[in-house]
């Protein structure tokens, strides 16, 4: 387990101090929202890229950087950052070579048959009324997939008219941004 020699990193960092160097508070210093994919590759590369230090940003992420309800977790993270953490501008970032770009979602079945998820459960899933395929389904394009989400957060009746909305899209090679949705 991997989780054994995070503790025992921990225990390390905590002892040296070194948390020193990050102090900050959970006010963002940007009074900025990103909402960025899960990809391993920006774990680091997108801060640097962007020039994000700890305690700049409220930073949220899910797999491809989507939102399609108004009313899902990401969504629920922003209005409360909005409106408690004093932030004013959202920016949400997708990336080339997603993993969510053409979900195969019938070799995702496979994959989930083939790990000990069987077919039933799968079967009640959909009498239940949830759409398995349109879950997963990912995006055809990236900057599509980002104008949509960006879409969605402008236009939520929640949300003050003063709080710009972005959309980027990052190389996860080079950390070059590209302009998808620009807020004045
Ligand atoms: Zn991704």
């Amino acid at each position: 387990m991997r989780l054994e020699e995070m503790l025992k990193y921990n225990e390390e960092f905590v002892a040296g101090k070194k948390y020193e160097a990050y102090k900050t508070d959970s006010i963002p210093n940007k009074r900025m929202v990103v909402f960025t994919c899960m990809e391993s590759r920006l774990v680091e590369l997108l801060p640097k890229a962007l020039n994000i230090q700890n305690g700049d940003v409220k930073m949220l992420k899910n797999a491809g950087a989507i939102i399609r309800k108004p009313f899902d977790s990401i969504m629920k993270s922003i209005l409360v950052a909005v409106f408690n953490l004093k932030a004013e501008e959202v920016v949400v970032i997708g990336h080339h070579d997603c993993g969510m770009s053409h979900v195969d979602t019938n070799a995702l079945v496979q994959t989930m048959n083939d790990k000990g998820i069987d077919e039933k459960t799968l079967h009640t899933l959909e009498h239940a009324g949830i759409d398995f395929h349109e879950e997963f389904h990912g995006f055809d394009t990236v900057e599509e997939s980002i104008q949509q989400s960006v879409d969605i957060i402008r236009n939520h009746p929640l949300l003050p008219t003063y709080v710009k909305v972005h959309g980027l899209v990052i190389d996860p090679g080079t950390g070059k941004v590209d302009i998808v949705a620009k807020d004045q």
